[in-house]
């Protein structure tokens, strides 16, 4: 069997996945040009799993590099991580936005076609439900989507069902990702956000560790039963392991799907909040304050097409994933940076 090719592979959710791949006994080849990430994961990833990976460092635009790597090394599928993901930032630099995930997706299909490579997972998200009715499941037409990021991973999903219709050769995972929190349970790899985090986990974190004085909880006056918003938060691992079963069924089906990867379970901020003291044993401290624009007030996936027909089911609790993270944290302060 071929290697797989994890190109965002040093990020957050590519590094747990090349952690899983090795260990179910893959090649692995990383691409990644640390626009947020660094090297430093890549060698953690091989010292949790005393596996080596090839790593290549370069742009997914880059179609001279593709090319190299793709000629060097026997690709037998690809999983398609790289991409830039920061939801406000995207309202301020749309066209880096839409560039890198757009052209990134189009030159490594065309890569991917010249050297007749066409399995492919791509990593999509829950954004691109935007304001239905929850819970979400997949044949739910696309909603209101309020930011270019989500506008990317919804053309990418349309670009690659067109790509799929036109060539019957290719098999195409879409898998649309519910809220990831979590760290490999090492302590060794987890997220490791640039500047002042936006997402909730990554900012508990920071107010846990005494980094940032308190922790503004964005609107108590939502109708949710305490007032907070819902998310469907899962443990990266669960997430990644997500991508193991989404690359067997690659081995036997043609054609384009689409799969929900969640718990299926609600948690509102201020639950989440009073897990991770409790595990903890860390007292946050937070205000309860305005709205966040863009905020939908519940999300959560109907996730039993991913249970039926990828044989996967997330395992781990909210308990397990503040546990977890809390460690990454407090093992590495500053993150990769030691
Ligand atoms: P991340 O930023 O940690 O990882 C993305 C990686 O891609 C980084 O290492 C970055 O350096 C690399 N990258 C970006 N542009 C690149 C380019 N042009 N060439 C080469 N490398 C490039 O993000 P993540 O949380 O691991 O997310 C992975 C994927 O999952 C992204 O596509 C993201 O949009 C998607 N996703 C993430 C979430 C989430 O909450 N984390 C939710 C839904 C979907
Ligand atoms: N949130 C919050 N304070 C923060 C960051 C996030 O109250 O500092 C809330 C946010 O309003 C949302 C939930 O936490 O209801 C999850 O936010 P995140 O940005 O992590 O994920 P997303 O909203 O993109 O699903």
């Amino acid at each position: 069997m071929g290697s797989v090719l994890v190109t965002g592979g040093a990020g957050y959710i590519g590094s747990h996945t090349c952690v899983e791949l090795l260990e179910c006994g893959r090649e692995v080849i990383v691409i990644d040009n640390f626009v947020n990430s660094s090297y430093e994961s890549i060698k953690r990833v091989q010292d949790i799993t005393g596996k080596k990976m090839k790593f290549f460092e370069g742009d997914m635009r880059d179609r001279d590099f593709l090319r190299s790597v793709f000629s060097e090394n026997e690709v037998d599928s690809v999983i398609h991580f790289a991409g830039l993901k920061a939801v406000g930032e995207s309202c301020e630099v749309p066209l880096e936005y839409y560039d890198n995930n757009l052209n990134s997706l189009i030159a490594l299909c065309e890569t991917m076609a010249g050297f007749n490579v066409k399995k492919l997972v791509f990593s999509s998200s829950a954004t691109v439900y935007g304001d239905n009715q929850p819970p979400y499941n997949e044949n739910m037409k696309p909603g209101l989507i309020t930011n270019p990021y989500g506008r990317t991973k919804y053309m990418a999903e349309q670009i690659l069902s067109d790509l799929s219709i036109s060539d019957g050769e290719w098999s195409i995972l879409i898998l649309r990702y519910f809220n990831p929190i979590g760290a490999h349970e090492s302590g060794k790899i987890g997220e490791d956000p640039k500047g002042i985090p936006n997402n909730l986990m990554p900012y508990i974190l920071k107010v846990a560790i005494g980094e940032l004085p308190e922790l503004k909880v964005f609107g108590g006056d939502y109708k949710t039963p305490d007032g907070t918003c819902i998310r469907d938060y899962i443990h990266v691992v669960d997430l990644a392991k997500g991508h193991i079963s989404a690359l067997k069924k690659l081995d036997k089906f043609k054609g384009f799907d689409i799969y929900n990867l969640g718990t299926g379970k609600g948690c509102s901020v201020l639950e989440l909040i009073n897990k991770f003291e409790e595990v903890c044993k860390v007292n946050l401290n937070y205000s309860v304050g305005d709205r966040r624009d863009g905020d939908l007030p519940v999300c959560f996936a109907d996730t039993s097409k991913a249970e039926k027909q990828l044989n996967w089911k997330a395992k781990y609790d909210i308990g397990r994933m503040c546990e977890d993270s809390w460690r990454w944290q407090i093992s590495n302060p500053k993150g990769y940076k030691r």
